[in-house]
């Protein structure tokens, strides 16, 4: 389906096409400090299927719990994290668009999760937790 989406601020905007098949949860470490929250869900897109249509976001390149360089695309503005994504194969990369910036999130629902190894020991219920819907 086709997405868009952007950074809290409206820097960062992009389109993408994506399907509701892979909406993973990540609860990695580094998902957690950049996030400063629990676990952080990304959509993968295809590189040649993701297009800017506003300024561009910045990277930072951290190594991954796996070893790997990652580049963790957020914006330069507001600081809105908007993909993850390889250092190498420019072109025929995998986008892992942030759920939270997109417009149509309410469309997907997590189908995996990984490194729960790492996860909040609360995260995997929060059903019993009281609830409001405001603040
Ligand atoms: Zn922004
Ligand atoms: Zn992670």
């Amino acid at each position: 389906m086709k997405i868009d989406g952007g950074c809290h601020c409206g820097h960062v905007q992009y389109e993408a096409e994506v399907t509701t098949d892979t909406v993973v949860i990540c609860h990695c470490t580094d998902c957690q400090k950049l996030s400063a929250g629990a676990y952080r869900i990304v959509v993968p897109s295809k590189e040649t299927e993701f297009s800017l249509l506003a300024n561009p976001p910045k990277d930072y390149i951290k190594t991954s719990n796996s070893g790997t360089p990652r580049i963790q695309a957020f914006c330069p503005e507001c600081g809105s994290h908007i993909y993850a994504t390889s250092v190498d194969n420019i072109g025929a990369r995998v986008f892992n668009i942030r759920l939270g910036t997109i417009n149509q999130k309410e469309q997907f629902s997590p189908t995996g999760q990984i490194w729960c190894r790492s996860a909040q020991p609360w995260a995997f219920n929060i059903e019993d937790v009281p609830r409001t819907e405001m603040q």
